[in-house]
This record gives structure tokens, C-alpha cells and sequence, in this order.
């Protein structure tokens, strides 16, 4: 039987045996958020396992089962959440959840933690709930704590953004469910990708500025903020190579540990 990197799927002596070799223990963050009509509700949870696993089957490490909720969709940058599906839940839910389980792990001896973020709404609440945990910890008693907090999309080496923009990178706050999202998930979960459903409303041209209460007018009726025209499994796979690669690296460097 291969060696799981699943905590869900090993016993606890076996999460001890891990933990006492110096497991590096990811933390993958999502959402469950509407993404256009060709994509299901857990891109944002699916695309950070998933990289999760594939840094930890090359460093001995251990995956927690994922934050599959995250913080508000936000019209700018997820289509808000007037979608049907969209399951929003509060930064200070998401911060509190977060500070719970690195202290929790941290009382078990895990002393490498790397929270991995698939949903750009969530970048301050997990910001937040690291910091919870080191006030709840004591930043004088962490006895070695380190933790690194990466959204994947920023380890994109820019070499690889021209070649999957080769007309322009619209930014990633438009790349909601577009071709960043949908090139991954043809490249990891074909069968839950379905192109013919994928409408050509965007790009959104949104305000400067948010609006409240919602909904906005300006997000696409097809919740795809940017375009998915020019997606593919191949681009899919250059863009997880890049994080993938660069967790790596920094699991290499951030902790002293041998990387395969
Ligand atoms: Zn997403
Ligand atoms: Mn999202």
C-alpha cells in the first residue's frame, strides 16, 4: 500500500511516528463558491489539496482535511454571493477555525505548518488566524512554530503567465473561475469540467470600488469574471508545476528539510 499523505486516512500512532520525524503539515484553505456554469463549487478547495498532497508526498509530510468554507464571495473577485451555492461563511469564522487547528496541531508537536489558500477572499482572515494562534500559543512558548502562508496563484513564475496570457494577464482578482481555474481543472479533474457550458459574457468591467449591499450589476450572468477562452489541460499543468516547484523550495529552505 503506498504511504498516505492524507491525516484523514492514518491511525494516530501513525500520525505520532510522522509528526516525531518532523512532518511538515499542510493546511489547505477553499471555498465552496460558484464558478461559472462549467466548474464545480470546490475549485477553490480541490486546486490547494490537491498541490497540498503533491509537496507532501515529496517531503514526508501530512495533509489535513481541507477548510473546505471560506470567507464572503466578494462581487469584484468571486461574483458575490447572490449565486446559488455559494456558501459564504465570516472572516472571523474562517480566522477562528484556522487559529484552532495550528494550535491544536502545534499541541500535538507539528512544528512546520503550511497553510495553502485557494480563494483570494480569504488571504487576511487566514492572515488573522495564524496570528490568533501565536497570541493563543504565546509567541515566547511556539518551541520552534513556523508557519508559511502561500496563495498559490502568487508562485506563478511570471515566464509562465506570459505563456498562458500571451494577450495580457487580466490580474488575478478577474481570473475568478477563468483561465487560471479552468486550465487547473482540466489539468486535475477533467470529468468535473464542462466547456460547452462555459459562456462568453466577461470580461466584467467593474468600478473601482465596492458597493453594499449587492448584488452588483456589473458581475457576468455566467459568474466567469474574466474570459475561459484559451483554456486548456496543458497551461493547467505549467501552472501547477510553477507551485508546486516553489513549495517545495520553500519547504527546502523554511525548514532545513530534504525535498525528493
Ligand atoms: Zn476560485
Ligand atoms: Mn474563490
Amino acid at each position: 500500500m503506498a504511504e498516505t499523505v492524507f491525516l484523514a486516512e492514518v491511525s494516530w500512532p501513525e500520525f505520532a511516528r510522522r509528526i516525531a520525524q518532523g512532518a511538515p503539515v499542510f493546511i489547505p484553505v477553499g471555498a465552496t463558491e460558484q464558478h461559472g456554469r462549467h466548474l464545480p463549487l470546490s475549485v477553490d478547495a480541490i486546486i490547494p489539496t490537491w498541490i497540498s498532497a503533491e509537496v507532501a508526498k515529496h517531503c514526508g509530510g501530512l495533509v489535513v482535511p481541507p477548510i473546505a468554507y471560506g470567507n464572503r464571495s466578494q462581487p469584484r473577485s468571486g461574483g458575490g454571493p447572490a449565486f446559488p451555492g455559494t456558501i459564504n461563511i465570516t472572516a472571523t469564522t474562517l480566522s477562528w477555525l484556522l487559529r484552532d487547528i495550528i494550535t491544536e496541531l502545534h499541541r500535538h508537536g507539528a512544528r512546520h505548518l503550511v497553510v495553502v489558500n485557494g480563494h483570494y477572499e480569504n488571504i487576511w482572515p487566514s492572515v488573522e488566524g495564524i496570528e490568533l494562534a501565536l497570541d493563543h500559543i504565546g509567541r515566547e512558548r511556539t518551541q520552534g512554530l513556523k508557519i508559511l502562508r502561500i496563495d498559490h496563484w502568487e508562485l506563478v513564475r511570471p515566464e509562465t503567465l506570459a505563456r498562458v496570457f500571451p494577450e495580457g494577464y487580466p490580474g488575478i482578482e478577474l481570473e475568478h473561475a477563468s483561465v487560471i481555474e479552468t486550465s487547473i481543472m482540466l489539468a486535475l479533474k477533467p470529468e468535473l469540467v464542462d466547456l460547452a457550458q462555459a459562456a462568453h459574457d466577461g470580461p466584467a468591467r467593474f468600478k473601482p470600488y465596492d458597493r453594499f449591499p449587492g448584488p452588483v450589476a456589473e458581475v457576468p450572468a455566467s459568474g466567469v469574471l474574466s474570459e475561459t477562452k484559451g483554456s486548456s489541460a496543458e497551461k493547467g499543468r505549467w501552472l501547477l508545476a510553477d507551485a508546486v516547484e516553489r513549495i517545495k523550495q520553500a519547504v527546502a529552505e523554511e525548514f532545513g528539510k530534504e525535498v525528493g
